[in-house]
């Protein structure tokens, strides 16, 4: 049974790769996705030359990792800084209808969002966060997110206009599923973006997620109304549904693929 799952796996992942076009095939595209990144998070990001970025305290990343051919798993093990951006996020109005190449957002370079939010197998994480009332006129439960980037504010605003929202639209926010939890991805083993304070899960029965349905063919699927989509990509939030290997009720902090630009320090907030 493990055998035939990964099985799907790989064959989905296989597809993918073959459909991809990466925007940094070329200099310019790497250096205008590491332009983006810079700009996302100007209180960590010094600056890069097109092979490393510069963060504010002196470290120094390389932005690639390994070249040679990797298969979609190992990819999903082993993304680079410059990997995160294989697969253009799709902003704004979605057709699933149309194909889409990969899971713009779901390459993750493990090193950069360490340093970034910190280990939360280390203890790393838990200073960082701060409750945040979900929905205080329709829900109110509290969840904890880090305060890093402003993550936690911007999570606020989102709050505040998913709570004015039709019952009918807003069913689907509330309760929370999960939000800051120290765990690894399902599917991939790797930290999930949830251990470091800048994921939210919304209302699971309102939702889809491909491993649920990976025994057999994971046949798209969504019930998030694309008004909360909207706000959540307005602040910053990437939606886990624009995903091949969907998961609709998660969001996570990723303006590097949304073209926004993050605040220059936690003193301007
Ligand atoms: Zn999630």
């Amino acid at each position: 049974m493990i055998g035939l799952l990964k099985g799907i796996c790989v064959a989905v992942g296989l597809t993918l790769l073959v459909g991809a076009a990466p925007v940094f095939s070329q200099d310019g595209g790497v250096r205008a996705a590491l332009d983006a990144l810079v700009a996302a998070y100007p209180a960590a990001l010094a600056g890069h030359d097109g092979k490393v970025l510069r963060w504010r305290d002196g470290t120094v990343m390389p932005v690639s990792g390994d070249t040679g051919a990797r298969t979609p798993p190992e990819l999903l093990r082993r993304a680079s800084v410059i990997d995160q951006f294989r697969f253009p996020y799709p902003r704004g109005s979605f057709d699933r209808s149309s194909a889409i190449d990969g899971d713009p957002g779901r390459l993750r370079n493990t090193a950069f969002f360490t340093k970034m939010y910190g280990n939360c197998r280390r203890g790393e994480v838990l200073g960082k966060l701060v409750s945040v009332t979900w929905l205080p006129k329709t829900w109110g439960g509290s969840i904890r997110v880090t305060s890093v980037n402003g993550v936690s504010e911007r999570l606020r605003a989102i709050s505040s206009e998913i709570d004015v929202l039709p019952e009918k639209i807003k069913r689907a926010a509330y309760p929370i599923a999960d939000a800051y939890n120290c765990r690894n991805v399902a599917d991939t083993g790797q930290p999930s973006p949830h251990g470091y304070g800048i994921a939210i899960d919304l209302n699971i029965s309102a939702s889809d997620y491909w491993y649920w349905r990976r025994a057999g063919a994971a046949v798209y699927r969504n019930r998030i109304p694309e008004e909360i989509v909207a706000i959540f990509e307005k602040h910053g939030f990437i939606w886990g549904g624009k995903w091949h290997h969907f998961d609709t009720m998660h969001f996570e902090y990723r303006p590097e693929l949304l073209g926004i630009d993050g605040w220059a320090s936690d003193a301007l907030r």
